[in-house]
């Protein structure tokens, strides 16, 4: 199977949780229009599609040894939980906290899991999303610091250019962003489209700010 059926096959499983939106016009929280969204708390809901995923993951890094999965993120957690079950080295798994520190985005491990990652221990790194590749960075940085080795990347989605984080690949099941446009500029503006404002909506409902959300 190429990597475009497969791409395809992987995006019609996303579309079934509900997490994956196309051939709409929406507003994003930034103010900008799309014609494709991806709701990233979905993505793990079914967890026979998310054990699926993380099988086609743990496989394609069967081939490396690896002691420790590390993720950060309830969504990442989930889908990493499936990736370490699946892949034949039977690794650990841990996660990092996230967290904000003079400004700047961190991801603290818990002190207990120090000790589990050493000079040598190989890691693998899993991400629900990637976006700007910043959570990734900060978790290959935790690991380098405690002197282990990130093996890879793997991700269900990609939505950045980039293909890589920290000099790693990022292996992910989709890789596709969406063009975002100011509303002057929105191709789906000028044809009349109706605005679907059910996402920017759901948000203000939940929370008072309207932050976007990076990873
Ligand atoms: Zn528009």
């Amino acid at each position: 199977m190429d990597a475009e059926v497969r791409e395809k096959i992987h995006l019609e499983i996303l579309k079934r949780t509900g997490a994956y939106h196309a051939n709409d016009h929406i507003l994003l929280p930034s103010g900008q229009h799309t014609s494709e969204f991806i709701e990233k708390t979905l993505v793990t809901t079914e967890a026979s599609f998310t054990e699926g995923l993380g099988a086609v993951i743990a496989k394609h890094f069967a081939q490396w040894p690896i002691d420790v999965v590390l993720s950060t993120g309830p969504g990442a957690l989930i889908l990493s939980h499936c990736v370490a079950r699946a892949h034949p080295s039977r690794p650990t798994l841990m996660y990092g906290t996230k967290g904000v520190s003079a400004g700047k985005r961190k991801v603290t491990l818990p002190a207990e899991f120090h000790r589990l990652i050493r000079p040598a221990t190989k890691v693998l790194i899993v991400e629900d999303l990637v976006s700007s590749g910043t959570t990734v960075k900060l978790l290959s940085d935790l690991v380098e610091e405690l002197g282990g080795q990130v093996i890879g990347i793997g991700a269900l989605w990609r939505r950045t250019k980039k293909s890589e984080v920290a000099g790693k690949e990022i292996f992910s099941l989709v890789s596709r962003d969406f063009p975002t446009y100011p509303p002057d500029q929105c191709p789906m503006c000028k044809k009349g489209v109706a605005l679907n404002q059910e996402f920017v909506k759901r948000r203000e409902h939940r929370r008072p700010s309207s932050a976007r959300e990076r990873n």
